[in-house]
């Protein structure tokens, strides 16, 4: 099994439709444009793979990907997105948080920012919802700052982070263009996964 194996499931308008709560599911959300889609297919190692997540009528929904039964990637609507109608994105207030209230599958959210423009409004409306969760804060496009700007922004996102009772450990420079941050980001997945990971020991067989 490896990350390359992530395969189009399902789409679900609502938490009640979702696949079974068991297992271990990860979620990827941000604002529209911050670089979700070419986060989620950079890192499963798939040209298009996101882009089911932007065909009309999956627009407000959990987006839901699987490697086996036990082991899911959902991909939410990119936030601050209006062009639905109003009663859609009633709905969808609600699903939002009852999903990260209910589900216990949930093992880790991935939380992509523009480098450029960490900790917005909505991000951190977002975060309230997610306290409970572990979270990891991917600082996307980084290819876009020299080094030195890279690490000014992430000084920066971490004081932001602090002040929001996050770890500032939690965050990571990424670039979906030239593959930094790739190995951690996908580390950290496989660990959310339960995947065997080449180097880790496995338990002793019995
Ligand atoms: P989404 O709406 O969050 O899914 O964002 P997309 O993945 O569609 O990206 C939005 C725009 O940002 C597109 O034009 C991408 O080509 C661009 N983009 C995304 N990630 C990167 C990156 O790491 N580096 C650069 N330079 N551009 C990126």
């Amino acid at each position: 099994m490896q990350l390359s194996d992530l395969r189009f499931l399902t789409s679900a308008p609502r938490v009640a439709q979702l696949p079974d709560d068991t297992g271990s599911e990860i979620v990827f959300a941000g604002r529209s444009n911050a670089g979700k889609s070419s986060a989620i297919n950079q890192l499963f190692a798939q040209r298009g793979l996101a882009k089911v997540s932007k065909q009309p009528g999956r627009t407000q929904a959990f987006n839901v990907f699987a490697f086996d039964p036990s082991r899911r990637v959902v991909d939410l609507p990119g936030y601050g997105y209006a062009k639905v109608p109003d009663s859609v994105q009633r709905r969808w207030g609600q699903e939002i948080p009852a999903y990260f209230a209910e589900r216990q599958s949930l093992a880790g959210v991935v939380l992509i920012m523009d480098v450029r423009h960490p900790f917005r409004e909505s991000d951190n409306q977002f975060l309230a919802l997610t306290a409970r969760h572990p979270v990891v804060v991917v600082l996307s496009k980084a290819d876009k700052l020299s080094k030195s700007q890279q690490n000014q922004r992430l000084g920066e996102a971490e004081r932001h982070a602090v002040a929001l009772g996050i770890d500032p450990e939690s965050l990571l420079l990424f670039s979906a263009q030239t593959g930094q941050g790739r190995e951690g980001l996908q580390s950290l997945i496989m660990e959310w996964l339960e995947f065997d990971q080449p180097n880790v020991e496995r338990e002793a067989e019995e």
